[in-house]
């Protein structure tokens, strides 16, 4: 599909949807074209209008890339801060934070990694966990 921006011999401007230029061709040879307003059949194709970004939405995406940034930025001090204060357990995280969790005399900040299974099994037995989405510091 292609959109004309027609104009009659009037100057009236309009738009309309053609499978292809051919066809445009096709039914103005026929004069099967006409202008909406008036009706004349002289009808000629103006300019394309070519696809503007409008300032407003090239700001809005500058915005949320920014955003994304900050996320990411607050993420990576999240993850220093884990790392400084909190034990590396790793796979052995559910069963950690079971021991933690029921041996009242344990405290200790512990993180690692849990299938969404394990983590939906913990949180059914009352367990408060905190799910960071790990960024991979290759990127950084
Ligand atoms: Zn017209």
């Amino acid at each position: 599909m292609i959109k004309y921006n027609l104009k009659c011999k009037n100057k009236h401007e309009f738009e309309s949807w053609f499978s292809d230029s051919k066809e445009f061709e096709r039914l103005r040879s026929k004069n099967m074209i006409e202008c909406v307003f008036c009706n004349t059949k002289s009808v000629t194709k103006s300019i394309m209008s070519p696809r503007v970004m409008s300032k407003e939405q090239k700001e809005k995406e500058n915005r949320s890339l920014k955003e994304i940034q900050k996320i990411r930025k607050d993420l990576q001090k999240m993850r220093k801060f884990v790392e400084k204060n909190f034990e590396y357990v790793g796979d052995q995280f559910p069963r950690e934070v079971r021991s933690i969790y029921y041996d009242k005399r344990k405290n200790k900040n512990i993180y690692g990694n849990a299938t969404p299974e394990e983590t939906e099994e913990l949180k059914e037995e009352g367990i408060e966990l905190t799910t960071i989405p790990w960024s991979d510091n290759k990127d950084n």
